[in-house]
């Protein structure tokens, strides 16, 4: 994926009266700006309820998410993370055709991934 696929995304969305203010900011790939469009919840799975999304400027990554033995696939653990892992639907399991999943396998194959303070079963 090229740099140019990166972009500003409002953590709160600018239809919801969020602002450009750069702790409302985060770095985003197209596809993960693209999932998150207007949407501040989505449904844990566990539950069937509502939660807020992951906030990459107030949450710490590492109490929401983990990775699977492997690197490959990525879950919630929690139901923030459950909730974003299936809005932005972090595995492509639901979109496109399992590119981030074979971009991951390159990673790890590489050394690259997962990050070292990741959780990973
Ligand atoms: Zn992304």
């Amino acid at each position: 994926m090229s740099p140019d696929r990166f972009t500003l995304d409002h953590i709160n969305p600018r239809s919801l009266g969020g602002s450009n203010d750069l702790d409302n900011l985060a770095l985003a790939c197209h596809r993960c700006n693209q999932r998150h469009y207007n949407f501040t919840d989505g449904v844990d799975s566990e539950t069937q309820s509502l939660a807020n999304l992951f906030h990459p400027r107030q949450m710490d990554w590492t109490e929401h998410f983990i990775w699977t033995s492997d690197g490959i696939r990525i879950f919630g653990t929690t139901a923030i993370g459950r909730a974003t892992y299936q809005r932005l639907d972090l595995n492509d399991d639901f979109h496109n055709n399992g590119a981030i999943q074979q971009a991951r396998w390159i990673w790890v194959s590489s050394g690259w991934h997962p990050p070292d303070a990741d959780p990973q079963q």
